[in-house]
């Protein structure tokens, strides 16, 4: 799961995005309004932790362009104590869930994973697409036709999410970059059709009839062969 996490006080925005890589999710920080507005416009994130008192865009108009682009993605926003009116504010601005600042560290983990499901397509947590099937907390991939399984590498793993959560349709190299490499980074492209073929070898492995298949010019589609 990828999530992202925008706020300004830095210690603070360390901290937590610390307690939450530890609990694996793959985490990018925005430390101001602007660049945590664009990272959400991307649509690579499956939730987003969003603190209201932001310089530059404050959260509660973030949020408002969020939605007012169609963009879904859940968010979860931070407030201080003393602004207990903004909770209204932010649920009416299209924010999914609130929480108030100081907050305990196992509040906002049950938080997350609560967004999380929200994403989330089957009620197990996990994500299937013909003879596939992903389990994201064990990282293990299998095949429901031959039995086998296999564990992916976090790359891999993040690869496939997003590969099964867009099956169906072509996903440009950019976008998977994105995803895999996070919003900030400049990841070579070159890195992306390695963890493909890495990730084709562990379908082959286990025996699946779904294919990673490259579509000239435009990108990968994960579909069944
Ligand atoms: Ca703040």
């Amino acid at each position: 799961m990828k999530l992202l996490l925008v706020e300004d006080e830095r210690r603070m925005a360390e901290a937590v995005a610390e307690v939450l890589r530890q609990e694996n999710y793959d985490v990018d920080v925005c430390y101001d309004g602007e660049s945590g507005l664009d990272a959400i416009l991307s649509g690579i994130y499956d939730a987003v932790i969003l603190d209201v008192m932001l310089p530059k865009l404050d959260g509660f108009s973030v949020i408002r362009q969020v939605r007012r682009e169609n963009v879904r993605t859940p968010v979860l926003m931070l407030t201080a104590k003393s602004e207990l009116a903004d909770k209204v504010s932010g649920l009416d601005a299209g924010a999914d869930d609130y929480l108030t600042k100081p907050f305990m560290v196992e509040e906002l983990l049950a938080r997350v994973r609560a967004l999380c499901r929200r994403n989330a397509p089957a009620a197990d947590g996990r994500l299937r697409a013909g003879d596939l099937t992903l389990d994201s907390s064990t990282a293990i991939l299998s095949c429901t036709l031959t039995g086998q399984e296999i564990r992916l590498g976090e790359k891999e793993l993040h690869l496939m999410e997003y590969l099964i959560a867009k099956q169906g349709t072509i996903v440009s190299r950019e976008k998977l970059a994105l995803k895999v490499w996070g919003y900030e980074s400049s990841a070579e492209y070159n890195n992306v059709e390695v963890y493909i073929s890495f990730t084709r070898k562990k379908l082959a492995f286990i025996g699946s009839k779904m294919e990673i298949k490259a579509v000239r010019g435009l990108g990968y589609e994960l579909r069944g062969a």
